[in-house]
């Protein structure tokens, strides 16, 4: 069940978070929404609020253990607790390693890693004490595959799918009844690719999203089917992508 469930979302103010706070709020959940940008989430609040949802938003990084805290905190005091974490926050300044964008590699284990890492420490311990929840997160085809060029998003989005296997395994060895998703998004239409610096790089990519590129919609509807299952119920990896796509 969606309706009443309430999800907290990171990377709410475009993309892959943006269509997935409109989905899950226009089916009934109360969203929390996160991101750096507050004028892209308050105008998503007011959208949502507007077509009758029930949505707040918190200016947050990522990258801070504290603003996590908070954007729990503010689920709690506004609807009362917290069933869903949608962990999608993510940056992928794509570039080859000879290029040396040292800064942009540590950016991207910052806000990839250790994003994952603050939102789940920060949420743990309501899951583990109401003996419910769900962590969602967003990996990538490239959590699965190496692209060159993304040796080090890559290396974020695998790191991804191991941390939220074991989180899997332990939650069901300790009987935490928390529940797992992880999304493998091919080509998704977003503003991902503003992040990319290296010239030759950011031309490729664009190519590619011009043939291959599908709407942040289709995650969205994958987030909402996962959120949908019943408790006891893990629907744990998907991969999503157009039927065209031959990588
Ligand atoms: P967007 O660039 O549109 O969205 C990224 C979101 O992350 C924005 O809301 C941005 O908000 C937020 N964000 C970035 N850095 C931080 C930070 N330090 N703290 C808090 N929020 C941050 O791209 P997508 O929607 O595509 O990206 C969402 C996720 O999907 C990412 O994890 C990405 O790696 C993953 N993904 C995307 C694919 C694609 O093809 N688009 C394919 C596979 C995976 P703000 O700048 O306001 O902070």
């Amino acid at each position: 069940m969606i309706e009443d469930k309430v999800v907290i979302i990171t990377g709410a103010s475009s993309g892959i978070g943006e269509a997935t706070a409109k989905l899950l709020a226009s089916k009934g959940a109360k969203v929390v929404l996160g991101a750096r940008r507050e004028q892209e989430l308050k105008q998503l609040v007011d959208d949502i609020q507007g077509d009758g949802g029930q949505a707040v938003y918190q200016v947050m990084d990522a990258t801070s253990p504290s603003d996590n805290a908070d954007i729990v905190e503010l689920a709690k005091e506004t609807f009362g607790g917290v069933d869903v974490i949608f962990l999608n926050a993510g940056i992928m300044p794509n570039s080859p390693l000879s290029a040396l964008k040292t800064d942009e590699w540590n950016q991207t284990v910052d806000v990839n890693i250790k994003g994952v890492l603050n939102g789940v420490a920060a949420v743990l311990p309501t899951f583990v004490g109401q003996k419910s929840g769900h962590v969602i997160t967003t990996s990538s085809v490239a959590g699965l595959k190496s692209y060159p060029g993304g040796a080090v998003y890559g290396g974020t989005k695998w790191f991804v799918r191991d941390f939220m296997e074991v989180l899997r395994m332990e939650s069901a060895q300790e009987g935490t009844n928390i529940r797992t998703a992880t999304i493998y998004p091919a080509a998704i239409n977003t503003e991902l690719l503003d992040a990319i610096t290296h010239e030759d790089t950011s031309e490729e990519a664009a190519e590619l999203y011009d043939q291959y590129g599908i709407s942040a919609d289709r995650i969205a509807n994958v987030v909402a089917f996962a959120v949908d299952q019943p408790d006891d119920t893990n629907v744990n990896e998907f991969t999503v992508g157009p039927t065209t796509q031959p990588w």
